[in-house]
């Protein structure tokens, strides 16, 4: 089924958005099946899941870490990822730029904001980005770069409210990009939407995609 899910999935994403196939929960089998039907994005939310499937998976797949990161952890994923979208303070960002260094590399990350109305969503709000972005301790990091933003909507069936959120989002990237990224290429992804309301996130600007249950089926937590 992942094939074809993953095929149905594929035909709706137009030019210009990444699809990133989230496998986290999913053992590697169901990941080869994606890889084989000509996937190369995955994500997950635990780095050892991560470091696990990395290890196993062909080289030319590109991780993405979408979850809560702890700073503890960001050794297990630094070698190798090619995106974290879930900076949502100065303390993991540095932790970040911290092992970067020690492979000799700059690490792409994004600002995760905090979009929705339920308050277990992590991320930032604006005036904690301002902060993180104007202080003397961002400006010393040089193994980091930041790409663009990540959110999430509130989980609801009132598709108005997500589409508000998403423009929120969309929003915010454009604020950053005029207040510090200007000349900066490289700060262009806008990472949002999820199985439910990844078209919608794709109407309101979204440059990723996030889609988890869609390709792989429904996760199941024991
Ligand atoms: C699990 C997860 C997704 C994918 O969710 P689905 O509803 O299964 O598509 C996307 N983004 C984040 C941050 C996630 O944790």
């Amino acid at each position: 089924m992942v094939k074809e899910n993953l095929n149905r999935i594929v035909s709706t994403i137009p030019e210009g958005v990444r699809l990133i196939a989230v496998s986290k929960t999913k053992p590697v089998e169901m990941l080869q099946e994606a890889y084989d039907a000509g996937q190369r994005l995955f994500g997950e939310n635990k780095a050892l899941e991560m470091r696990d499937k990395h290890a196993v998976m062909p080289n030319d797949v590109e991780w993405h870490f979408i979850g809560h990161l702890q700073t503890n952890k960001v050794k297990y994923i630094a070698p190798y990822v090619s995106l974290i979208h879930s900076i949502d303070s100065l303390t993991v960002l540095e932790a970040v730029d911290k092992e970067a260094r020690k492979h000799e590399r700059v690490i792409d990350c994004l600002l995760q904001f905090h979009i929705a109305s339920e308050e277990t969503k992590f991320g930032l709000d604006m005036d904690e980005a301002r902060q993180l972005l104007e202080s003397d301790e961002y400006r010393e990091l040089h193994h980091v770069r930041i790409c663009g933003v990540m959110g999430m909507a509130t989980n609801t069936g009132d598709m108005d409210k997500v589409r508000s959120e998403f423009a929120h989002l969309r929003n915010i990237f454009s604020d950053l990009k005029c207040s510090y990224f200007k000349d900066n290429d490289f700060f262009k992804e806008i990472s949002m939407g999820m199985s439910h309301d990844y078209a919608i996130a794709i109407e309101e600007g979204a440059t990723l995609v996030r889609v988890g249950s869609s390709i792989f089926g429904e996760r199941i937590y024991i």
